[in-house]
């Protein structure tokens, strides 16, 4: 493709752009990117890429997918660009492409690594072809700007291009379904011995078959549209999974990957189903590009779900531990809510789950609260809720529709001074769910539980 005039003034101008921000130690992972778009449209599709692209998209996970592929590339000694601190929209991806690439345009690496938004697809998959793209799940995500799902798997569809050999969650009857007519290879996890036959959840993303609207069978339900299902009618059903994750050994933390005939034994770092998912995605994608049983392997235990994600550490016999439960986001909210219900122990549950850095664009919609499984809180090992921040009375309305007694519920709008209501008697684990707009609030609020856990102790000492 010829680059023309535009191009250059844009990439240079960016490059230039660059140099300055980091001068001025400023953030310069969206505004290079965002003034090349700006100067020429079709920037993307202009500056050479490299040979092998592994973008990953989806609701859920594609973060924590992309620094894990990452993590372990690093580890066996990959050379790649990827957007880890920048923005996963157009703008951003395009200051990746800038900083991979010379002062004519061309790329200096073979790989790259790439999340993408769903919602960037018209923007950037006409310019730029993906040897492989994740699709880790598809569910329904912050209203206001997704909408629903058949909108986000419609542009998908439509904008993914032919060529792209996509990597896709099999155990998701909407994901599993974008672009058919590309080549596919799907991943999976064997029935488990949690899996029921009726869906707990109240948010359910595909319950119709697609071709004939005939009501969906499930074979079984994992969470909301996660498990099999077939539809009674046409021949409609989950597909044949590539990559299947069977014997999950929560004791010895270790799983079995099949593949056709193939049968390898990897680590398992979390016990989270949610987790358990992202390391199937990570181990099928690197399989694709070639890596070893044993190169995952070895890298895969030095790995840790990252810290900003969640975190535990025992303070004289009881355990915090933070998880970041995304607000307006049901389906991450509730798995959350599933794994504090199931936490052995008694727990005292901290819910700060504020869509204020939304609001703050304009956004007010708390309907996703509604398709959040607010029910999962209301369990005997759960003796306390504490709920605060400037939606602290949209929570509390929320809880106690979940049936949950109001003498369980703590409320007030200020966060910090909420946390004087904890009760720790009897208290084996103390929860902070967070958004990922609340990080500070996050560790200053786990600072102030460490020292009410020690005061308490010293009192009675
Ligand atoms: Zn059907």
């Amino acid at each position: 493709m010829k680059k023309g005039f535009k191009f250059y003034i844009a990439l240079w101008g960016a490059k230039f752009g660059t140099m300055l921000l980091k001068l001025f130690r400023r953030n310069a992972t969206f505004f290079p990117g965002k003034f090349a778009l700006k100067v020429c449209p079709d920037f993307i599709g202009k500056i050479e890429k490299p040979r092998t692209i592994i973008a990953v998209t989806g609701t859920n996970g594609k973060t924590t997918v992309c620094n894990m592929i990452e993590d372990i590339l690093k580890d066996n000694n990959y050379v790649f660009i990827d957007n880890k601190y920048g923005s996963n929209i157009d703008a951003g991806i395009t200051t990746t492409l800038i900083s991979g690439a010379n002062l004519m345009g061309k790329a200096k690496k073979d790989l790259a690594v790439l999340e993408v938004d769903e919602r960037s697809a018209p923007k950037v998959y006409p310019y730029l072809t993906p040897t492989y793209l994740v699709c880790t799940n598809l569910f329904r995500d912050s209203l206001m700007r997704n909408a629903h799902t058949e909108f986000i798997s419609g542009i998908l569809t439509k904008y993914i291009p032919k060529e792209t050999t996509l990597i896709l969650n099999g155990d998701d009857l909407i994901a599993s379904n974008i672009a058919p007519e590309n080549k596919r290879i799907y991943f999976g996890i064997d029935r488990l011995q949690t899996d029921s036959e009726k869906c707990e959840n109240i948010a359910r993303d595909i319950i119709a078959c697609p071709k004939c609207n005939t009501k969906l069978v499930y074979d079984y339900v994992r969470y909301n549209h996660i498990g099999k299902a077939h539809c009674p009618k046409c021949d409609f059903k989950s597909p044949e999974i590539d990559y299947l994750a069977t014997n999950i050994d929560l004791k010895n933390m270790k799983l079995t990957l099949k593949n056709g005939s193939l049968e390898e034994e990897y680590d398992l770092i979390s016990d989270n189903i949610i987790n358990i998912y992202n390391i199937v995605t990570v181990i099928t994608v690197l399989k694709q590009i070639g890596l070893s049983q044993k190169q995952i392997n070895e890298s895969l235990k030095k790995q840790k779900i990252v810290d900003t994600r969640y975190s535990e550490e025992g303070v004289n016999g009881i355990k915090i531990i933070t998880h970041l439960a995304k607000g307006m986001n049901p389906i991450a909210c509730s798995r959350v809510f599933d794994y504090v219900r199931k936490y052995k122990g008694n727990k005292v549950v901290i819910l700060f789950l504020d869509d204020l850095h939304e609001a703050a664009n304009g956004s007010e919609n708390i309907a996703w609260q509604y398709d959040t499984d607010y029910e999962f809180l209301n369990n005997d090992s759960i003796k306390q809720i504490i709920i605060a921040g400037a939606r602290y009375l949209d929570g509390y309305v929320r809880l106690q529709m979940a049936g949950i007694d109001k003498a369980k519920i703590s409320c007030q709008r200020d966060e910090m001074s909420a946390l004087d209501n904890i009760k720790l008697d009897g208290i084996e684990t103390v929860f902070i769910l967070h958004d990922l707009y609340s990080m500070e609030l996050k560790e200053s609020a786990k600072k102030k539980v460490e020292v009410m856990i020690r005061t308490k102790i010293e009192n009675k000492a």
